[in-house]
Parts: structure tokens; C-alpha cells; sequence
């Protein structure tokens, strides 16, 4: 029928320009290299922060004694406490527990907030029991992961920069923006670790804020404490950012003393873009409507807040403009982030031959009963091609760190192996969604290269990360 015909219309253009030729992959790798040369060469000289995150020692393995982590990276907050062993030893124990943030606080002072945390870290030290030991004279030492892009001056000090322009209260009142009411309380140029230090003065508690660092950076110290060979760490999850390690004599905007040979890059790489990039009015749509539209273009493409409502956004249009859910729009699919990625997901790996999943998410989140295989087909090809651009231009994303740092080819005789530490809910669980990256990325080096290129999952490497990172850059050394 022609409203089938003009569904598929909508349906082919959108993957029509959703297309990533490995061509195109190789442009927008080169982009990324080109951009974070610029971004390291001066401050600003990119889209691409590429922010020096002061750590130049990574964990060895070597790390002994008690150390801390707090993780504050939205309505929950973490802490956990490792005991580590050096080589023979190694994480000889670890416990954590899981806070919620009470909403009254939400709206409260920074004050308040870390009041809050400092008191929750204090009950948590309370409960040290058996198998922790901290070295007599010692201060019990922490490692932050502080998840938003914080201007650091050291390893133990930095402040909120300047944050995507666009948000307000009203906008992070919502609970899917939940995360962002933390950065609300806490104003720009103000020192996250002094502000935790005074706290825990506050409240009693005799800790040392080791290092301040962002879960993408805890991610590569955890990663690289288990395997020697991590060069570099990538989150895909609700959000999206990858850290790496990069020569001190690469980086020119960094006039401190450069003392160490390396220095970790967080490059907050959601904030990449490329005349490259392939780009639907769907997103242009969607960046539109979003906290903070012109930034964050590439997480916007291939993040897990965003995709399930690239799928909403073209369904919307063809239940409109081709009646493809019948003579009425279902009202519920002009709702914004009702699809969630879970639940795209979910459909994309239906296997049920009647796929019952796809009419049951269908029903159950947009209140469309009756769909007939043949529509839920198209929901199920609709979801693959969305999650396929978003995997594809990750793994070229990956290549660029790859050339910038000169393992994207292999010399004669050389046996180095490169470890890509990748954490994040979106990698974790979209099986068709990390499949797809790891093939591209084997496409994109070739099979020679590729055999040297290994993407190791760090499950939640980032908490364990920043006490490692904590223990690295301990007074004691
Ligand atoms: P965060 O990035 O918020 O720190 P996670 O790394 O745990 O947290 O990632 C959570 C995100 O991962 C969710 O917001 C969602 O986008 C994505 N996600 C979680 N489960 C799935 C799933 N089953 N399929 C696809 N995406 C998922
Ligand atoms: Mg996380």
C-alpha cells in the first residue's frame, strides 16, 4: 500500500544517511586525530578538551596497604575499600557499599552535599573489620572519581570548568538528570577536593584525598594494574569518554615542569565532531531539544542516553507523515526518552520468530497493540541501524587514538600487544551493539594489526581504579 511504501521511504533515507562506509570511518578517524593534536597543542584548540589529568604513574602492581575510593557520578555514589598485597598479594580484599543522594540535598548547598558524603564515608571507615590494615602512623588515603570535566592543577586538585551552556534548574530537576543536579550545587572554579577535605574536617574524619581523577582515567589505572599492556580506556554507557597515555614531549600546551616521560589524557571525547560525521535532521532534532545542543555531538550519536530516542524520534515521523502504527499517532511516542536503550536493545535481540519482545516493548512503552511481524521487522531493522552507526564510528573513534599514539601499524619483529580497557553499561550489555565495534575495528586495522589490538572489558574498573590511583600517588612513595 502506499502508506507502507512511504514508511519505507522514511526508513531508507534515515539509513541512507546514517551510512558508514569504511571510507567514511577513515575520515572521521583522521579527524580524531587531527583534532586531538589541536586540542593538546592549546588550551581550546578544540572541540576536544583533551585535558591533563596529572597522572603520570600509572599502577604497577606493586601497590601495598589500605586505600579508599568515592565515586560521585550521579544520584548514587559509591565508596570501597581495597586491601592490596603488592605482586604476590595483589587485591588481597575488597568491600564497597552504595549511597543514594536523599532528594532534599539535591536542592541544598554544595555544603550540604558534602556533608552528606563525608558523613557516609565516615559510617563506611567505621566498619573496617578484619583483612584491612592501615600501616601504623599512617592517614587513610582516597582516591575521587569525579565524573564531569574538572580543570585539574595536580594530581589532588581541581576545579568545575565551565559547563555546557543551556542547563538550569528547571532542565536537571528531571530525574533523568539527575546526575547533573550534583554539578549544580557546585560552582564553577571551585576546588571539588578541597571542598570534600573541609567536609571530612568537618565531620571528624582523618583522610587524605590522594587523587582527584574521572572514571575514564580509573578505568585505565584498573586496567592497567590487571594487564601491563592498557593503553588506553574507553566508557560507553549512558554518557561516552575515553582516556589514554600519551607522551609528556606530545603534549605542548602543558608548560609545568614536565618531569615524567608520560602523562594521562582524559580527551572527553564526547565532545568530538567532524564535518565527517554522519548526521540526520533526527539528530540535528534531537541536539535541538537537548541541555546543551551544539556540544557533545559524537556521544549524541553513539551513547546510551541518546540512541533509544533515535529510534522514538523516527518511529514518531513515520507514525505521522505514513500512519505506520495505524490512522492515529500513538501519543506516547512524542514523548522524549521514553525509548530507552535497555529497552531498544531488547527488541534488537529478539530472537523469538513471532517477535514477541518487539510487540511487548511496543505495547508496553508506547502503548501500540496489535503490530502485525511485518511492522516489528522494520522496529527491529530500525534499531540496528541506529545502534550499527553509533558501534561503527566508536571503533573509528578507537582508530584515531590508535594513529595518534602509533599502534595502528605494525613494525617489523615487534610484539607489542595494545590493551583497550572498555567499560560502561552500553558495551557491558548491547552484545549486537559491541559486536559490531569490535568487528569494525578489526576491519579498520586490518587483520595483521588487528592481531595485536585487544579490547579487554574492565567490569567497573573505574572504582577500584581510583584507589589504585589513590595508592600510586600516595605521600608515602
Ligand atoms: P553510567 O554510564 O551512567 O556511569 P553504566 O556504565 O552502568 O553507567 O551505563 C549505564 C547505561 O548503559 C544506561 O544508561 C544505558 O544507556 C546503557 N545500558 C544499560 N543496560 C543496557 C542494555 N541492556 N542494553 C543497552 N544499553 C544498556
Ligand atoms: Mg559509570
Amino acid at each position: 500500500s502506499g502508506r507502507w511504501a512511504r514508511a519505507m521511504a522514511i526508513l531508507r533515507e534515515f539509513e541512507d544517511k546514517c551510512g558508514t562506509p569504511i571510507g567514511k570511518l577513515r575520515q572521521v578517524a583522521d579527524a580524531m586525530t587531527v583534532e586531538m593534536h589541536a586540542g593538546l597543542a592549546s588550551e581550546g584548540g578544540s572541540k576536544l578538551k583533551m585535558l591533563i589529568s596529572y597522572v603520570d604513574n600509572l599502577p604497577t602492581g606493586d601497590e601495598r596497604g589500605l586505600f579508599y575510593a568515592l565515586d560521585l557520578g550521579g544520584t548514587n555514589f559509591r565508596v570501597l575499600r581495597v586491601q592490596l598485597g603488592g605482586k604476590e598479594g595483589r587485591v588481597a580484599k575488597q568491600e564497597f557499599t552504595e549511597v543514594s543522594i536523599p532528594p532534599n540535598l539535591m536542592v541544598g548547598t554544595s555544603d550540604e552535599l558534602f556533608d552528606y558524603i563525608a558523613t557516609e564515608l565516615a559510617k563506611f571507615v567505621a566498619t573496617e573489620g578484619e583483612g584491612f590494615h592501615l600501616s601504623p602512623g599512617r592517614q587513610r588515603e582516597l582516591g575521587f572519581t569525579f565524573s564531569f570535566p574538572v580543570k585539574q592543577s595536580s594530581i589532588n586538585s581541581g576545579t568545575l570548568m565551565t559547563w555546557t551552556k543551556g542547563f538550569s534548574i528547571a532542565d536537571a530537576v528531571s530525574p533523568f538528570y539527575a546526575a547533573f543536579v550534583i554539578l549544580l550545587m557546585i560552582s564553577i572554579g571551585q576546588d571539588v577536593v578541597m571542598e570534600l577535605t573541609k567536609a571530612m574536617e568537618r565531620k571528624g574524619l582523618d583522610m587524605r584525598v590522594a587523587a582527584l581523577v574521572n572514571d575514564t582515567i580509573g578505568t585505565l589505572a584498573g586496567g592497567r594494574y590487571f594487564n601491563n599492556d592498557v593503553v588506553a580506556a574507553v566508557i560507553l554507557g549512558t554518557g561516552t569518554n575515553a582516556a589514554y597515555v600519551e607522551r609528556a614531549q606530545a603534549i605542548p600546551k602543558w608548560h609545568g615542569l614536565v618531569q615524567s616521560e608520560e602523562m594521562v589524557i582524559n580527551m572527553e571525547w564526547g565532545n568530538f565532531r567532524s564535518s565527517h560525521l554522519p548526521i540526520t535532521e533526527y539528530d540535528q532534532a534531537l541536539d535541538a531539544d537537548s541541555l546543551n545542543p551544539g556540544d557533545h555531538i559524537f556521544e549524541k550519536i553513539i551513547s546510551g542516553m541518546y540512541l533509544g530516542d533515535i529510534v522514538r524520534r523516527v518511529l514518531c515521523r513515520m507514525a505521522e507523515e505514513a500512519a505506520f502504527f495505524g490512522d492515529t499517532v500513538p501519543a506516547k511516542l512524542k514523548i522524549p526518552f521514553i525509548l530507552r536503550t535497555p529497552e531498544m536493545s531488547a527488541m534488537h535481540h529478539d530472537s523469538s520468530p513471532d517477535l514477541k519482545v518487539v510487540g511487548n516493548k511496543l505495547k508496553d512503552i508506547l502503548g501500540i497493540t496489535n503490530t502485525s511481524l511485518k511492522t516489528r521487522k522494520v522496529v527491529v531493522e530500525l534499531c540496528n541501524i541506529v545502534a550499527m552507526r553509533g558501534a561503527r564510528l566508536g571503533a573509528a573513534g578507537i582508530m584515531g587514538i590508535l594513529k595518534k599514539i602509533g599502534r595502528d601499524t605494525v613494525k617489523e619483529g615487534d610484539k607489542q600487544k595494545t590493551v583497550i580497557a572498555m567499560d560502561g553499561g552500553l558495551f557491558e550489555h548491547y552484545s549486537e551493539f559491541s559486536k559490531a565495534l569490535e568487528s569494525t575495528l578489526q576491519e579498520l586495522l586490518g587483520e595483521e594489526v588487528s592481531s595485536r589490538i585487544v579490547i579487554e572489558h574492565a567490569n567497573d574498573g573505574s572504582g577500584i581504579g581510583a584507589a589504585l590511583l589513590a595508592a600510586s600517588h600516595s605521600q608515602y612513595n
